[in-house]
């Protein structure tokens, strides 16, 4: 099936409230102007370097989310027109965003990622972490940052009665975060589920989806 058709098969059985970022990373922009052509506005790279040349060869209106891990002496090249970044673990790179988008006079949206997979690969902070970070003094004083949600990945398995527990566990925190209110946060978005793994995420509660082999096949790299 062609891109167009992958995006018109998932975006048509999708629910209102959930976002689709389509993950475009290792992909030419020839991909990326196919799903801009049906429609789809959003796009999830994990390199800053790459979204940045993708940046500069797509339409203006297109939106960009940094899903990947992200070094700090990184963020000033992505400071002027990131829309998200979903894998915030932790203060010092809140504070260097902060940092950044200040130069810009903007605001850059942060999900925090919390460590929900049992596996010690994926990065992320656990419940007490996040907390503490959202309640503490120095966040609070950014205000060039504005935390709206949570991400997570769930362990690489075929066991999907293990990717539901995850999933849920995600779902628990993000309720637990949500009742915390200062001027740069408020939690609305749950992004988990990927290619393999969407339809059971939004069941357990997921609000933005990041989805790529499904819609632009396999990568090489
Ligand atoms: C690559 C990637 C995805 C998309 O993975 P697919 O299985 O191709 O849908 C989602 N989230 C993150 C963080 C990724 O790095």
């Amino acid at each position: 099936m062609s891109i167009k058709e992958n995006l018109n098969d998932i975006t048509s059985r999708l629910p209102e409230h959930v976002t689709l970022v389509a993950v475009s990373k290792t992909k030419p922009v020839t991909d990326l102007m196919e799903a801009y052509n049906t429609g789809q506005r959003i796009f999830g790279e994990n390199k800053i370097q790459e979204m940045v040349e993708k940046y500069e060869q797509m339409p203006k209106d297109t939106e960009w989310h940094m899903i990947g891990h992200v070094q700090r002496n990184k963020v000033k090249y992505m400071a002027e027109f990131v829309n998200l970044v979903h894998g915030v673990d932790s203060l010092k790179l809140l504070k260097e965003i902060n940092k950044q988008a200040k130069k810009h006079d903007r605001v850059i949206n942060c999900l925090l990622q919390i460590k929900i997979a049992e596996e010690d690969s994926k990065f992320g902070m656990s419940s007490d972490d996040a907390k503490a970070l959202l309640t503490s003094e120095t966040f609070t004083s950014l205000t060039n940052v504005y935390v709206t949600g949570v991400m997570g990945m769930a362990t690489f398995t075929e066991d999907s009665t293990q990717i539901e527990t995850e999933f849920k566990r995600l779902k628990t925190i993000f309720d637990t975060l949500k009742n915390i209110e200062t001027d740069n946060c408020a939690l609305q978005t749950i992004s988990m589920g990927m290619s393999g793994d969407y339809k059971l995420a939004i069941d357990c509660g997921s609000t933005m989806i990041r989805v790529g082999s499904s819609i632009f096949g396999h990568r090489n790299q």
